[in-house]
């Protein structure tokens, strides 16, 4: 008998991949700015492994956000990520 798996799965967006949902960076799009979840709202999951491939993790963000500014997504992907580490 396999174990059971007790930690929530989420999808990451780019890859479609599940993982442990505390392994994911957690994402939320308002008005179309990309944020750091803040605890309500509809939100998304990004893997550590597409986060650091940034084609791949703008493309997935333009289609979650419903926003075609790839400069504007990556840039502040980019500044969600050091956020996270610094906290
Ligand atoms: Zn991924």
């Amino acid at each position: 008998m396999a174990p059971k798996v007790t930690y929530p799965q989420r999808m990451c967006v780019a890859c479609r991949e599940r993982f442990e949902q505390r392994s994911l960076l957690r994402l939320q799009c308002k008005q179309q700015q990309l944020l750091s979840f803040s605890g309500s709202g509809r939100s998304f999951y990004l893997c550590y492994e597409c986060t650091k491939n940034e084609k791949k993790a703008t493309r997935a963000l333009a289609r979650a956000c419903k926003s075609g500014d790839m400069n504007y997504l990556s840039t502040q992907l980019k500044e969600i990520i050091t956020d996270v580490r610094k906290s």
